[in-house]
């Protein structure tokens, strides 16, 4: 193969299929590569998503969010109404919280469905390898483009090509669907069954997504033992197989345009530090990048206007995030007694600001 496009993007996740969708609607060609025969297989993913208030309390200056975050009901498992927090002895603190569960892999694949509506080519079992020449170089030969974009999640080999600074201090995470009757809340289990992190269960269906992540700092065994330990405490049996996969865990990299590439979503480090959300941040991003890169290839206008318009509506509340992340190491994930301590201190209406991207203190 040896093509050229205007728009190459590598990844067909939310960021992927976002920003395919907005530039090709913008006039663009464009080409998503995909290293997975199909889009959003295995899912590695709690499958939260918060309701779209909670994403403008989250994210006040993002405008026009009704064309991006109306998703259709039938992929809306369950609409839950709270987030319960349960610290190592048990107690529960349960917040006010709307949002749905879905089934990421019909969800991704929803997103992928709107972007090859508007004219994006989805190129399957095709991995990008790395940039020569000011070509890509992927497993199926060479491929031309004007602008290249990364949206290939937290180990991005497109933002290692264009010199973008990583992800540092990615968390391991894994996930399993297990049978059963859940309240409509999300319940997050805090101290030593996930050390720097937490466990899970997302209620869906008749089915709850479960899973565990953990700081490696903290941790003193391997995610799988932490894992069955909290499968063992709940009676869990997995359905299927278990899945893990990497979150960034630092807030967004410095820079995410270099030259003719930029990077979205994990690629980024758009995802918040405190819980791991990421999907509604990789579509708002992916939004923007796409238009960017069409009205590159269009006018030439400087494509770092994508870091700019991102950057001003994320990146406050993405750095809160991240601060309060270090607060909490420092303080809060040292014991089951720091972690029963620093909750009890923070309370309800702070372990809420947290969980928002705001201010804790004062
Ligand atoms: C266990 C777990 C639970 C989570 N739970 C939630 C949650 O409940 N709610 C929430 O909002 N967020 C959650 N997240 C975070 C969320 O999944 C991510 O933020 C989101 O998927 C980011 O989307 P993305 O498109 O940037 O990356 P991804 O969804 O990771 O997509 C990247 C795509 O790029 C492809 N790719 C990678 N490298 C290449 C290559 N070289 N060539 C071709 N293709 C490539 C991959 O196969 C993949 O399909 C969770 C994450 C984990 C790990």
């Amino acid at each position: 193969m040896s093509e050229d496009v205007d728009i190459l993007i590598v990844g067909s996740g939310p960021a992927g299929s976002v920003t395919a969708r907005y530039a090709a609607e913008s006039g663009a060609s464009v080409m998503v590569l995909e290293r997975r025969p199909q889009v959003g297989v295995p899912v590695r993913c709690g499958e939260f998503m918060p309701s779209n208030e909670e994403i403008m309390n989250m994210f006040p200056k993002l405008k026009d969010m009704e064309s991006l975050f109306t998703i259709p009901d039938e992929l809306h498992c369950l609409e839950t109404v709270g987030i319960d927090l349960i610290d190592p002895d048990d107690r529960e603190t349960m917040l006010e919280f709307n949002g749905y569960t879905t089934d990421r892999d019909r969800f991704d694949q929803y997103l992928a469905s709107l972007a090859s509506e508007a004219g994006a080519e989805f190129s399957m079992e095709h991995a990008f390898y790395g940039i020569k020449d000011g070509k890509a170089q992927t497993s199926k030969g060479e491929i031309g483009y004007k602008v290249l974009i990364g949206a290939d999640g937290p180990g991005s080999r497109v933002a290692q090509s264009l010199g973008l600074e990583h992800n540092k201090n990615p968390y391991p995470a894994v996930t399993a669907q297990v049978k059963g009757d859940f309240e409509p809340y999300t319940q997050m289990f805090f101290g030593g069954i996930a050390p720097g992190a937490y466990g899970w269960i997302i209620p869906k269906d008749g089915r709850a997504n479960v899973g565990v992540g953990f700081s490696p700092k903290f941790a003193n065994a391997s995610l799988s033992v932490y894992f069955d330990k909290f499968m063992d405490r709940h009676g869990f049996k997995a359905e299927g197989k278990t899945y893990g996969k990497y979150v960034p865990s630092e807030g967004p990299i410095p820079k995410t345009v270099s030259g003719n590439g930029m990077v979205v979503g994990d690629a980024a480090g758009q995802v918040i530090s405190v819980n791991g959300g990421g999907i509604p941040l990789a579509m708002i991003a992916g939004r923007i990048c796409g238009q960017v890169a069409a009205e590159n290839v269009r006018s030439g206008a400087s494509l770092e206007n994508y870091e700019t318009q991102w950057r001003d509506i994320m990146e406050q509340p993405l750095r809160l995030a991240a601060f309060n992340k270090k607060l909490a190491d420092t303080f809060a994930f040292r014991s089951d007694a720091s972690t029963k301590l620093c909750m009890r201190i923070l309370g309800k209406r702070r372990m809420g600001n947290l969980i928002r991207c705001k201010r804790i203190f004062p």
